[in-house]
């Protein structure tokens, strides 16, 4: 029986690496041609996902990898007032520890045998009936479990259900501060070990400390429509007018809030939000099922990556209680992820109405503290 991954993205690495330790054998097919042919991003907070690690049999390697100081917070409003700062104890519990993205997708990958993971294999459509994939290459696969590991745009989605991702008012702009340390270290120290959120009516800016030393900054626009890239004004291709724009796009904000911007390298990355519909199902179809972003794709509050990480694990536990039912271990398995992805999507949705609405700093505040 050959059960088929497409992506090897944290769930479906997941999934591999828990099928590995119960001694059943997987393929997973991704679309880039090497683990380090796109960069992966920046740092991950894993607090519910650790339950996968340790299904894994991964979790002290996770601890080795993992930052407990990236869990201090600090809060400001934009015109400089610091609401809130928590700095981690040394010997705290890594309870949400931050992980750098790469680290943790290498620690997955170097835990399977070799030749599990089929490099340049994009996925573009099933022969359901036959049991094949076929990829963009024109080579095709056999399968008799296909598990849709694919992300938020998911090509294996459309087999089970006709749900997209839809807008949800909020675009990105992604930059960076590259060896902070030493190239702004008054930012450095202003910053601090871990996360760094400025909170204005409409705006936000995050800044995180990576492992490798960068700081990433994501300025987030909320109430903004799917084209408002093509409207803002920001020059993506001229880096330092865009930077410049970015400036005049925060009128009245605390000069020490630009300077971080002015501060940033010329990577810039612009990234609009979608999510799927809370609460998606579809009926139980044997043969096929979806994990991660392709099943519930929700808003960046930091449950994504967890949910992943759990559903490849417990749809491998799942695989290894009926190794001889894959129709039952993928009800089994479906039914616990809707009820709990629902769950994390409505809280999701709740963080990121309380994110978008007026005075977020102050409420913000008040989650913290209750
Ligand atoms: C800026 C940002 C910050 C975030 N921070 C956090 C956080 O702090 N905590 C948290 O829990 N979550 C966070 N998330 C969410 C988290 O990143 C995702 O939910 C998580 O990565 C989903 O994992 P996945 O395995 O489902 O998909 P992915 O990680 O997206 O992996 C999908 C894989 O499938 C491959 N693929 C896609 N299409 C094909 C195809 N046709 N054929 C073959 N392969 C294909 C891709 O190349 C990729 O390798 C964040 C998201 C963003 C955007």
């Amino acid at each position: 029986m050959t059960i088929a991954i497409v992506g090897a993205g944290l769930g479906g690495l997941a999934l591999a690496r828990v099928l590995h330790v119960h001694g059943i054998g997987a393929v997973v097919h991704e679309r880039e041609s090497s683990r380090d042919a796109r960069g992966q991003g920046g740092m991950l907070d894993i607090h519910s996902g650790q339950r996968a690690l340790r299904e894994a049999g991964l979790i002290d390697r996770f601890f080795a990898i993992a930052r407990g100081e990236g869990q201090d917070m600090r809060l400001l409003e934009p015109d400089g007032t610091l609401l809130f700062q928590e700095d981690t104890p040394g010997d705290a519990p890594l309870d949400r520890p931050e992980v750098d993205r790469a680290d943790l997708r290498n620690l997955l990958l170097d835990s399977l045998p070799d030749n599990t993971v089929r490099w340049g294999r994009a996925f573009t459509s099933a022969s359901t009936d036959e049991g094949l994939l076929h990829f963009a290459d024109g080579s095709s696969a056999s399968y008799d479990l296909l598990v849709g590991a694919d992300g938020a745009r998911s090509r294996v989605r459309a087999l089970l259900t006709d749900a997209r991702p839809v807008h949800i008012g909020q675009n990105v702009v992604e930059l960076g501060i590259p060896d902070i340390d030493r190239t702004h270290p008054d930012l450095a120290a202003m910053l601090g070990r871990g996360n760094y959120w400025v909170l204005g009516d409409g705006v936000s800016l995050a800044a995180q400390r990576n492992g490798d030393g960068r700081v990433r900054i994501g300025i987030s626009f909320y109430g903004t429509a799917e084209d408002w890239f093509a409207t803002s004004g920001i020059p993506f291709d001229d880096p330092a007018a865009a930077r410049a724009r970015l400036i005049d796009l925060l009128p009245g904000w605390d000069p020490r809030f630009t300077a971080l911007i002015a501060a940033c390298d010329d990577t810039i990355v612009a990234r609009s939000i979608s999510t799927l519909p809370a609460g998606l199902t579809w009926p139980s179809t044997p043969g096929v099922t979806l994990l991660g972003d392709a099943a519930h794709l929700m808003p960046p509050v930091g449950e994504g990556a967890n949910m992943a990480l759990l559903d490849g694990a417990l749809l491998g536990l799942a695989l290894a209680a009926h190794p001889d039912d894959f129709p039952a271990a993928v009800e089994e398995y479906e039914r616990e992820m809707f009820a709990r992805s629902s769950a994390a999507a409505r809280m999701s949705a709740r963080m990121q109405d309380l994110l978008t609405s007026p005075d977020a700093a102050r409420k913000m505040l008040a989650f913290f503290q209750g």
